[in-house]
């Protein structure tokens, strides 16, 4: 004799995957296996009213956007995507408004699970075009995620005490610009980047010392910062060149930053 045990219906497990929680619900799951895709369709059930997305009033679905979708985890080895039509609500405030999902932030176009992921890859590899190979993305998308996680991480980061300060010229773009970086030297990480025009600098520098206790500023000499200084020379040697300084503050404050940058 064989006992069966209940197995919960595949929409079931992937809900319980993706946490979703009500109202919504997997419709259904389209699965590829030439193209070796996982669309995963989500929809929101019995549900005629949600918060309003800017200040969380409780607001009557109005209509529905056009399909969005969400890269995922792969499932096995099928690229895995969510798809849904976000319900749009009418707030009195705030006018008609695309509700908030808890599969991922705003405007993201990736999971937060996804982007977890392949923040934890990038911070990994010292190869970004192997990284970028495994989670089968692009160069802009690898940045998109590089730019999120630390601005993510650099909102996070609290108002502390730093003891020593040391702001360091660097070039970049070829050796043909250069960028003023300033370090908390005894947690050996790069505070912020900035581009070299004076004005900008000693802007900077007044930004981070007000309100901070500096006892004394040093040259990045010592052999704290010497670990660094390779750090930052390794980013530098393993990026694809940086076209902006944009690209090159971003990278430098990713990989040196020591930033709280994961989304979960
Ligand atoms: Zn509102």
């Amino acid at each position: 004799m064989t006992n069966h045990t209940h197995l919960p219906s595949l929409g079931d497990h992937y809900s319980q995957l993706l946490g979703l929680v009500e109202p919504w619900t997997i419709e259904n799951i389209d699965l590829n296996v030439d193209q070796a895709t996982l669309d995963i369709h989500v929809i929101e059930q019995d549900a005629t009213a949600f918060p309003c997305p800017e200040c969380g009033t409780s607001s009557k679905l109005y209509d529905h956007a056009p399909e969005r979708r969400w890269r995922h985890l792969d499932t096995m080895q099928f690229t895995t995507e969510i798809v849904a039509r976000l319900p749009r609500v009418s707030c009195q405030t705030h006018g008609v408004k695309t509700v908030g999902v808890p599969w991922a932030d705003p405007h993201a176009r990736w999971t937060l699970l996804f982007e977890r992921f392949a923040i934890l890859v990038l911070e990994s590899t010292s190869n970004i075009t192997r990284a970028m190979a495994l989670l089968k993305i692009g160069w802009d998308q690898a940045q998109a995620i590089r730019t999120r996680a630390v601005e993510r991480g650099l909102a996070r980061r609290t108002k502390e005490t730093i003891d020593h300060v040391g702001i360091d010229e660097k070039s970049f773009l070829a050796g043909h610009q250069y960028a003023s970086l300033m370090t908390d030297l005894d947690q050996g990480r790069v505070l912020d980047v900035v581009q070299d025009r004076t004005t900008e600098s000693a802007k900077m520098l007044k930004r981070h010392l007000d309100g901070l206790l500096a006892h004394c500023l040093h040259d990045i000499t010592n052999a704290v910062t010497e670990g660094l200084n390779s750090k930052i020379q390794f980013v530098k040697a393993s990026a694809r060149g940086f076209r902006t300084f944009q690209n090159y503050r971003i990278a430098i404050l990713f990989y040196c930053g020591k930033l709280d940058m994961l989304p979960l």
